[in-house]
């Protein structure tokens, strides 16, 4: 057992005692810190939240809810905008699923391809001598964790001085964070090799690594030039699918996926809810690490539906049309609704199976927060234009 700032109990009641830790020091004291990795057994001036908010047990609205309850916008404008960073990732894949699809196919290609299998093992298993990079290969697959700056020079160290394909490394990476997202993951890769912010790369220094361990590394021999990666252009970005409205007072089925654990906060309460089934599909995750998590955390969410919403609730280990059927017909119901997921395996399943329930008169109905349809049309361009409307759109969720 680590420390306790490495250990990330699966519940929803960790994840908000966390957050009440880490609020009094979300301010200028996370803005000074956060650059600084001093390693995994130091806790460091960062939140660790993010596998809770990952899998949503805990929102990103209620995050930035607890942050300016103690702190102003001004002072609490750099963590927020950290937080605004998933969401702007994930408004960004929502209007450019292709890039996800473009993403999968390389992966796949380079599975395949990708000859230099001991370079490969080396970078994965820490092995290659250069410091530093070792020691964030073996802390994340030992932790399920590493620091955002890490993340970032692990990155670049592995494009730029090792010249692995980018899409194993970020491979590598779902695989074992606990925090595996597509589009966090897949588009910071593609932004520190050149291809998100087309041309500018982002290069890992011996100088900034040194200063930002606090001494810990000072690794040699890194690339000195990182010459952006190149793409066939990225299709222009579709709006944000809109969704039709569930019927109200329709008595209706909850289908709870990883992506959404904390569905209570997003149902309104013209719905009634008359069952519930959390589906746990281990095969839509990519990691055991993050497998077990969300395993604990669906159990638990099952357990505070039944309590919330006073019904029977079930967990499934697959999204199955057949079993979804069984469920709504014994539940009496021919509405299902489930909170809306986000560009990744989740959607293509639920995106698989509404037609064949809508054969069978069972209308599934994917349910967006208000925080995704406020801040996602504003991942169209850079983060810039994003960062702009944050006061105004915080102030339209009724914070600060
Ligand atoms: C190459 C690379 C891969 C990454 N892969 C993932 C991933 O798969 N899943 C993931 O959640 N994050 C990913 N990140 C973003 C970031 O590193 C982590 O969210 C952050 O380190 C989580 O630690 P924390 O909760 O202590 O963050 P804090 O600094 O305390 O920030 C609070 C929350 O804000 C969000 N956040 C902070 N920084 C970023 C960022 N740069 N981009 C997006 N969201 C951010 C996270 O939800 C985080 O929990 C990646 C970054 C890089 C450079």
């Amino acid at each position: 057992m680590g420390p306790s700032h490495l250990c990330f109990p699966p519940t929803r009641d960790a994840g908000l005692a966390r957050l009440a830790d880490f609020a009094p020091r979300a301010g200028r004291a996370y803005a000074a810190g956060r650059n600084i990795d001093d390693g995994p057994e130091n806790e460091g001036a960062i939140s660790r939240l993010s596998p809770y908010v990952r899998y949503r047990l805990i929102t990103e609205r209620e995050i930035v809810a607890a942050v300016l309850s103690r702190h102003d916008l001004p002072a609490a404008g750099q963590f927020v905008r950290e937080v605004l960073w998933r969401t702007y990732w994930k408004g960004w894949l929502e209007m450019r699923p292709a890039v996800w699809s473009r993403f999968l196919e390389e992966r796949d290609q380079q599975r395949q391809e990708f000859s230099d299998v001991r370079a490969l093992a080396d970078a994965e298993g820490g092995a290659t001598g250069i410091e530093g990079f070792d020691d964030w290969a073996r802390e994340l697959v030992a932790t399920g964790y590493l620091h955002n700056h890490a993340r970032m020079w692990f990155a670049s160290i592995w494009i730029f001085t090792l010249r692995l394909p980018w899409t194993l490394g970020a491979d590598f990476f779902l695989r074992h964070l606990l925090d595996a997202d597509a589009a966090s993951n897949t588009l910071s890769w593609r932004w520190v090799a050149g291809l998100q912010t087309v041309g500018k790369t982002y290069l890992a220094t011996t100088d900034n690594i040194a200063r930002c361990t606090n001494g810990r590394f000072a690794p040699k021999g890194l690339a000195e030039v990182a010459v952006a990666l190149t793409e066939a252009p990225v299709p222009p970005a579709r709006e944000v699918p809109s969704l039709a409205r569930p019927v109200t007072g329709e008595p209706s089925m909850l289908l709870v996926s990883h992506e959404d654990l904390h569905p209570e906060s997003l149902l309104f309460p013209e719905v009634p809810i008359a069952a519930a089934l959390v589906v746990v599909d281990g095969g839509l995750l990519w990691g055991e690490g993050a497998r077990a998590f969300v395993a604990s955390a669906a159990a638990d969410t099952a357990t505070r539906l039944a309590a919330h919403f006073a019904c029977p609730v079930e967990i499934a280990t697959r999204f199955d049309a057949a079993a979804l059927l069984a469920a709504a017909r014994a539940a009496g119901v021919r509405q299902i609704v489930t909170p809306s997921a986000p560009v990744g395996p989740v959607a293509e399943a639920l995106a698989a199976i509404a037609p064949i329930l809508r054969q069978d008169g069972i209308e599934l109905v994917p349910m967006r927060r208000s925080w995704d349809d406020r801040f996602w049309p504003e991942a169209k361009k850079g983060f810039f234009a994003l960062n702009q409307c944050i006061p105004a759109l915080l102030r339209d969720e009724g914070l600060s």
